[in-house]
């Protein structure tokens, strides 16, 4: 069949129609269970009322109008933000990658305003931060970059998880101004660090006077039983990027910054046309507010955990299983030989999964996934994994 799409796309054989809560339909009306949520996006899973309801009341009086007036509702959903993450004022984007890239915009400017000409960031082995060029080159994925370069320069990178690598990178190399890192790796391999890495990495930055930036794109917003994976610890980072799971599937980026990150910026510095507008805004207030007063956040701790136990269990007598780790509902499950052919064999059994890094079933199910559902999806995997094993 030819396509008048371009073919960056591997795609499973199948086009969903409709969705709720963890729930999807394709286009036959066969149902699926969702244990992605579309990579971390519908976090509050499919056709939440709330955000249905701001949306279409949003699109009655307004869409867009432009960042050069105020927007009422951008200025609400900053303040709400702040006060969630301890941060101090935001910059909205569209995606991930244009969050990051302000990210990466702010770390130049630091260092130009601290006399360094050609300011470098250290990032990441396994990072992910997007596909555009700046943000492709901070990624630690040789396939992602191939064929793409010169790549942008002024990254420096080092092994997660490994602060004493970071502080050798810094003593190498007086153009760092930055360190840009996932607090848990989600592309990587849902890669979790020790329990004093971020804290340690914090120590760097105050010591060196760098900017300490995380990409909380796929572990922000409720996913890891926090707001930020970052609140586990008792660090607060400079800068700090979200979207994925802000508008619940409306488009939207943010950039969040405090102390002299939060300075950096002046008008005319960066910019976007949709960054922000009325109707992203009203998605992802109605996303805030949901998360706030219905303990969606702290059920994400517990839910992973019972998933997670439940797997052990039930695949402990299995050897080709290498490692089950989480944090909250961000769950890998390291098997000892790539595995990308179960994402098919799952999706033929009406359960939607993901593999990533070759080796790791990734599994980001929506935080409101309930009893029945876990049972459900327990129960596919364990049958799946034993099977794909025994080849
Ligand atoms: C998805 C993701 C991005 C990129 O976001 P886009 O919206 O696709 O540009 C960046 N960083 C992390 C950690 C991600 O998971």
């Amino acid at each position: 069949m030819t396509s008048f799409i371009m073919p960056t796309y591997a795609r499973l054989p199948v086009t969903f129609a409709k969705g709720e809560g963890a729930w999807l339909w394709d286009d036959h009306g066969n149902r699926y269970l969702d244990a992605l949520a579309g990579i971390s996006v519908c976090n509050l899973g499919h056709a939440h009322p709330a955000v249905h309801q701001a949306i279409c009341e949003q699109s009655a009086k307004l869409l867009h109008t432009s960042n050069l007036y105020g927007v009422a509702n951008q200025e609400q959903l900053a303040e709400h933000l702040c006060r969630l993450s301890g941060m101090e004022n935001v910059f909205f984007s569209n995606s991930g990658a244009e969050a990051n890239e302000a990210a990466i915009k702010l770390a130049r400017k630091y260092g130009h305003q601290k006399g360094v000409d050609r300011p470098a960031i250290i990032v990441m082995e396994k990072s992910f931060h997007g596909r555009t060029l700046a943000t492709l080159s901070a990624t630690g994925n040789a396939k992602i970059q191939q064929g793409f370069e010169p790549l942008v320069e002024g990254f420096i990178r080092v092994a997660y998880n490994d602060s004493a690598a970071v502080e050798r990178a810094i003593q190498c190399n007086p153009n760092i101004v930055a360190i840009l890192l996932e607090p848990v790796q989600g592309e990587g391999g849902i890669n979790i660090p020790g329990a004093q890495y971020l804290e340690q990495i914090r120590a760097l930055c105050d010591q060196h006077g760098l900017l300490m930036m995380l990409d909380e794109i796929q572990s922000g917003m409720g996913r890891t039983g926090k707001f930020l994976a970052f609140q586990h610890s008792s660090i607060k980072p400079d800068v700090c990027t979200l979207a994925k799971a802000l508008g619940n599937g409306v488009p939207i980026g943010a950039c969040l910054t405090r102390g002299q990150a939060a300075q950096l910026f002046s008008a005319g510095n960066h910019g976007s046309t949709f960054g922000g507008n009325p109707l992203a805004c009203s998605a992802a207030l109605a996303v805030l507010k949901t998360l706030e007063d219905a303990n969606i956040i702290q059920s994400a701790q517990t839910k992973g955990d019972v998933i997670c136990s439940k797997l052990q269990s039930q695949l402990q007598s299995n050897p080709h299983i290498k490692e089950i780790r989480h944090l909250g509902l961000m769950i890998g499950i390291e098997l000892d030989k790539p595995c990308a052919e179960l994402v098919k064999q799952s999706l033929e059994q009406h359960l939607l999964i993901n593999v990533t890094n070759d080796t790791v079933i990734r599994l980001l199910p929506p935080l409101i996934i309930d009893e029945q559902q876990i049972e459900l999806l327990v129960s596919t995997l364990v049958q799946l994994i034993q099977k794909f094993t025994e080849e």
